[in-house]
């Protein structure tokens, strides 16, 4: 076995057995043996600000998480084919959260899963199989959800472009074609939907849906402006299709102002999917739609999944969502992104190479650009990496990966805001001089 401290060896035995298009984060990669809460440790004790990790998003090692999974495990833990109240109790939680026309819940094991039976529900339900969806999306691993992941399917070595997808530009009023100052970007960015339902047509598809992670993360922290999904709703409603929001990275009380993206959209899907979070760290999805849907969907052959909602899940889900009520998870996500969002707006004034400041409560981006304003992808990497080195973890996405990203677990405190912030603007100080 390996001794706790052989990081090196576990990189060589990685090397070893795993395949090489699983990647690692840094350059000198992180080992992380504990958490607690917002923190991480390393193989030697020391402590990292996890401002990055979404999935633990009550917080990593929660004891009432590790007490409901260690209670259920002693009990039993089986599937949905035999009754158990955790099922309905957690069906219910969950719709709670939902507007009324939301009334069916299926239970999978991962957010890739969720969208997979979405697209069997959209087709389903319209018997068609077109799908529209915006560019650089990302909607899981599987071979059904890659052909509607842009960031996948045209990245190098990529499938390519499936007949039955049609892209969008990303609705990003910072880089994209309609800017800020143009009060009817969000009609136009939604008007681009028009061609891509005719071309589909053309190509003899029907319209099955229109698929968009609500605000748009390995696009880039992309928060599309206020009106466009309910504009792009009544154009694919109208095309006969169904809309559905992949909540995965904005659900469940993130954005502080809201418990899902969509009501800051003020747009109402007819699927929402969910993911990452709703587990915290035990593998869980979660799909919601209306009945109508569900009955569509019925008329096929069973649908069964051996571990998605099983006794242990369905306890963990409800835990999780329990626990952003019982701690008050979603203010504290509006607090402290909002001190973030402050902190990050000083540093966008005083460094050039910060171009673009966005998000809402703990979904947050920073855009770095060159001088003559094209992405800084070298500068964003710098960032990343010299933030690893002050044990603060953080991500960088977008197109041309210059775009840090800060999503940290719904724990995390006004210290440790600041201390976020102060690092950054070190860091980008050191910037100016490279
Ligand atoms: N949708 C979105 C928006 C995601 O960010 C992800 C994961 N990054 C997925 C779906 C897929 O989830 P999973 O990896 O849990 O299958």
């Amino acid at each position: 076995g390996y001794q706790p401290t052989d990081k090196g060896e576990v990189l060589k035995g990685r090397r070893a057995h795993f395949g090489g298009n699983l990647s690692l984060t840094y350059s000198d990669p992180v080992m992380l043996l504990r958490g607690w809460k917002h923190h991480l440790f390393d193989e030697w004790g020391r402590p990292y600000l996890d401002a990055y990790n979404n999935v633990p998003h009550v917080g990593h090692a929660h004891p009432r998480i590790q007490a409901v999974a260690a209670d259920q495990l002693k009990r039993m833990n089986s599937n949905t084919r035999y009754l158990h109240p955790a099922q309905v109790a957690f069906a219910e939680k969950v719709l709670s959260k939902l507007p009324a026309p939301f009334e069916v819940c299926f239970f999978v094991n991962s957010g890739t899963e969720a969208n997979e039976l979405a697209l069997r529900l959209a087709r389903a339900h319209t018997g068609a199989k077109g799908m529209v969806t915006p560019d650089h999306g990302y909607h899981g691993n599987t071979t059904g959800v890659i052909d509607i992941s842009a960031y996948k399917f045209n990245a190098k070595g990529g499938v390519g472009q499936s007949d039955w997808v049609e892209l969008v530009e990303v609705a990003d009023d910072y880089r994209g074609s309609f800017k800020r100052d143009d009060a009817n970007r969000a009609q136009k960015f939604a008007d681009l939907v028009d061609p891509a339902i005719a071309k589909l047509k053309d190509k003899g598809h029907g319209l099955a849906g229109f698929i968009a992670e609500t605000f748009p993360s390995v696009g880039g922290q992309i928060i599309p402006p206020k009106g466009y999904l309910p504009a792009v709703y009544e154009k694919v409603r109208a095309a006969g299709g169904i809309c559905i929001a992949d909540e995965v990275q904005t659900g469940l009380g993130r954005l502080g102002d809201y418990y899902f993206g969509f009501e800051h959209q003020g747009a109402l899907p007819d699927i929402v999917v969910m993911g990452k979070p709703i587990g915290n760290g035990h593998p869980l999805g979660v799909l919601v739609t209306t009945r109508a849907i569900a009955d569509s969907f019925a008329k096929g052959p069973e649908f069964f999944s051996t571990f998605g909602g099983s006794t242990l899940s369905c306890r963990i889900g409800k835990e999780v969502l329990d626990i952003v009520d019982d701690e008050g998870l979603q203010q504290n996500a509006k607090a402290m992104g909002d001190q973030l969002m402050a902190g990050l707006r000083q540093l966008e004034a005083k460094h050039a190479c910060v171009g673009d400041v966005r998000g809402m409560g703990l979904f947050l981006g920073l855009e770095l650009i060159n001088a003559d304003g094209s992405e800084a992808t070298g500068i964003c990497s710098y960032v990343k990496n010299r933030m690893r080195d002050h044990r603060i973890l953080i991500g960088s996405e977008g197109p041309k990966d210059n775009i840090l990203k800060i999503r940290p677990p719904l724990t995390i405190d006004s210290d440790d805001v600041e201390m976020i912030v102060q690092t950054l603007d070190l860091i980008l100080d050191e910037v100016a001089t490279l």
